[in-house]
């Protein structure tokens, strides 16, 4: 920890979260250099989603290599690449009648999420994007204009342009259709907002706080898209991969998204790997035009391959979401209302849940608690206000009771130990 903490960037954030060394990692748990487990309900904010070292994605890895399969080769056919796009047009795109081009670009989401606006703006020759009150969409430039968070913002040293944000749902209270406002601002030649290329939004807002589109404010968005030429790009990084319960965040909602943006859990494994599905009358691109080293990394293109044949090809997983949903839906609601306050609003879907625990303080001596007991749970939302729960699909029943019970043990401790209670009172009575 020592050389970390004196040669590592100050810009380290996790690290200083959970300040131990970790060693390992098998299923749900992390385990540190002092053999110490944790269950990990962060699962690199969704990139674990099967489980550390899953042990079929990890054969399917260590075989490749040891028939010396083509570890790096830029955009070069190769077999892995060609066994990827097969499966996943056999076993996702197909049985949920998509039709999508894909684009494998640089590694990690912001990269994916680069090529969709620029792709989006060649298109349409038009420069604005439309984003949305607290999304989150990468650090390099052209996403971080398209993050609402100011701390991250504030990062960039330079001016971030040419997007405009408009509320997402539920920004203005249950009462106020936030569409009727983007309507209204594109229906108006004076409104100021110039017409976009694209609105880029997640249906869920994962950093954002665990903010939930209803599938009628998604679907007037698309009508909305239609009416005025906007393509729609839905950045489906972190609540795609079947953290809903499906393996595309929006497959129950009733859109089409022109634009489709994979990351995190798409390598199944952990790898970087992202990837832009496109329309295929979107997919314009000169041949190279745009490019990138790293495209397509052949292990990531091994272990997305054995994801999909191992967890996508019957409904098990699905069935299995659907069950655990509900008791970590229930359990969060029972342990919120015993221990803070009724008041305090629990939201998800699928196996993403937070809990708004409206002070940040309070939010954080959680985190760190569960992190002293054996747990690690991540914030997120506007002020870290929001604790988050993203445990590995896989997890059984049990496993998850067991993570929850340590969750209600430091929720019970933090709330002993401090005077919270009052705080919390009156900031819900100012409410
Ligand atoms: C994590 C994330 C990104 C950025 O991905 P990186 O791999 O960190 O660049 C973009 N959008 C969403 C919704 C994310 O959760």
């Amino acid at each position: 920890m020592k050389v970390i903490n004196s040669m590592e960037s100050a810009v380290r954030s996790y690290c200083r979260a959970y300040p131990v060394v970790f060693e390992k990692s098998k299923g749900i748990n992390l385990i540190d250099e002092n053999g110490k487990k944790y269950f990990d309900f962060l699962c690199g904010a969704g990139s674990i989603n099967y489980g550390h070292n899953n042990p079929i994605l990890k054969k399917a890895i260590m075989d490749y290599l040891n028939e010396d399969g083509i570890v790096h080769s830029l955009d070069l056919a190769t077999k892995s690449k060609e066994e990827f796009l097969d499966s996943f047009q056999k076993h996702i795109l197909s049985p949920r009648h998509l039709t999508y081009k894909v684009q494998f670009t640089g590694p990690t989401g912001t990269n994916a999420v680069e090529a969709a606006l620029k792709l989006a703006r060649k298109v349409t020759g038009r420069s604005k994007i439309i984003s949305f009150t607290n999304g989150f969409h990468g650090v390099s430039l052209g996403s971080l204009a398209a993050t609402g968070n100011s701390h991250h913002r504030g990062g960039s040293g330079t001016s971030l342009h040419d997007v405009n944000f408009m509320p997402y749902d539920g920004y203005m209270g249950n009462k106020t259709n936030t569409i009727d406002y983007l309507r209204r601002v594109l229906e108006d030649n004076s409104s100021g907002i110039d017409l976009p290329a694209a609105v880029i939004l997640e249906t869920i807002q994962g950093e954002g706080g665990i903010n939930i589109a209803s599938s009628k404010w998604l679907k007037s968005l698309q009508e909305l898209c239609h009416e005025f030429g906007i393509l729609m790009i839905v950045d489906d990084i972190q609540v795609g991969c079947g953290r809903t319960g499906t393996f595309f965040s929006f497959e129950n909602s009733g859109i089409e998204p022109d634009m489709v943006i994979m990351s995190k859990s798409v390598s199944g494994f952990g790898l970087p790997f992202s990837f832009l599905l496109i329309k295929p009358r979107l997919d314009i691109w000169e041949p190279g035009e745009h490019n990138g080293t790293f495209r397509g990394n052949n292990l990531a293109f091994v272990s997305a391959k054995t994801t999909i044949d191992t967890f996508w090809t019957t409904q098990e997983l699905e069935a299995g979401i659907t069950l655990k949903s509900n008791l970590l839906k229930e359990r969060l609601n029972e342990i919120t209302t015993k221990y803070l306050s009724s008041e305090i609003e629990v939201r998800g879907k699928g196996l993403i849940y937070g809990i708004d625990c409206i002070l940040p303080d309070l939010a954080e001596s959680i985190r760190d608690k569960c992190f002293e007991n054996g747990l690690i749970v991540e914030t997120c939302g506007s002020d870290d206000q929001v604790i988050k729960f993203l445990p590995a699909l896989i997890i059984t029943e049990n496993e998850l009771s067991q993570g929850l019970d340590i969750f209600e043990k430091s929720v019970r401790q933090v709330m002993e130990e401090s005077n919270f209670h009052k705080k919390l009172e009156s900031e819900i009575i100012q409410k």
